[in-house]
């Protein structure tokens, strides 16, 4: 793998954290609320307010998005390779833990008897019982780290994705928009290939056509068009998915497109997490601000990770 890949692929692990910890500033509040608590916007963890919600972590602290996102990592370092009950154990050890943030979804289907047995069962269940309707976002805020698992073969990267969104998450834009995210940071990392619209709606077709305008939307340059905080519509896991591409589109640098995702309110931590994902593996980790780095109070955590998880993929790289 080059300097530029590793770069890019630790850019992933913290765009992913960073997104997670910052975005917890705006979480569930409306942009007016947004602009009442940050008339000059968010830009640092310091200025995270400490009401009800955000203070049951410690500033700088990530949330379950990231907590999930390392229990799909640590199943790879345990397994060498990716697989849903592997993951499926680690993520019922942490949800025996402390597990903060908890969204309803992976609450329901980790609750399920069996779980750890027959995880796609259990998504499957939970979702019928929705009547089909539940696309949330839990899914999606956890799986960027798979477009960087043996990034070089597509095939892998869509199949590894689609039975790790469905540990938990049953429905078709949920499976697609996990893969839409993790082909479009495999293609970066691969040839430095940067998909268009057009491509990225082709890859999401075959999952469901309610994803394709989620897509397009995020091409336009204002982001408020992308209605982040739609209350109707917080959770959903195509927001999340068009959050990630607008930055993708539309960004600047890092630090710009982080902040403009955050700043829209919303599930703004997931949102987060699925843009800074996808802007660390387009800008590459250094392109990261120290400060947003060296805020991160578990930074050491996510080196570790980081270091142990390269070195595992150098060994399957040919
Ligand atoms: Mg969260």
């Amino acid at each position: 793998m080059t300097e530029e890949q590793l770069d890019k692929i630790k850019g992933v692990f913290y765009g992913q954290a960073i997104g997670d910890a910052l975005g917890l500033g705006t979480e569930f509040l409306s942009k007016k609320e947004v602009s009442d608590y940050y008339p000059k916007g968010l830009t640092d963890y310091s200025q995270i307010i400490q009401d009800k919600h955000r203070k049951r972590w410690k500033i700088g602290d990530w949330t379950d998005d990231t907590d999930q996102f390392l229990c799909i990592c640590d199943s790879i370092l345990n397994n060498q390779n990716v697989d849903e009950l592997s993951f499926a154990n680690e993520l019922y050890k942490w949800f025996k833990g402390v597990p903060m943030g908890i969204g309803q979804t992976v609450y329901k289907v980790v609750s399920m008897p069996q779980f750890t047995f027959y995880p796609h069962k259990a998504a499957e269940l939970v979702w019928k019982l929705s009547k089909q309707q539940n696309a949330s976002n839990g899914a999606i805020m956890r799986t960027s780290i798979l477009g960087t698992y043996e990034f070089w073969d597509y095939n892998s990267v869509v199949i590894n994705t689609e039975k790790i969104s469905k540990v938990t998450h049953w429905d078709n834009r949920c499976i697609g928009s996990c893969v839409v995210v993790t082909l479009l940071i495999a293609n970066i990392l691969n040839e430095s290939q940067y998909l268009d619209a057009k491509q990225l709606c082709h890859i999401a077709d075959k999952y469901d056509n309610r994803i394709k305008s989620f897509i397009e939307i995020s091409l336009t340059s204002d982001i408020e068009q992308l209605d982040l905080d739609e209350p109707t519509a917080i959770g959903y896991t195509l927001k999340a998915m068009s959050a990630g591409l607008w930055a993708y589109f539309n960004a600047k640098d890092f630090e710009n497109g982080i902040l403009k995702v955050i700043n829209e309110g919303g599930d703004a931590d997931t949102n987060a997490c699925v843009a800074g994902s996808i802007l660390g593996a387009k800008f590459g980790f250094t392109s990261i601000p120290e400060r947003f780095i060296n805020g991160l109070i578990h930074k050491d955590i996510l080196e570790n990770r980081y270091n142990e998880y390269i070195e595992q993929l150098k060994k399957s790289y040919t």
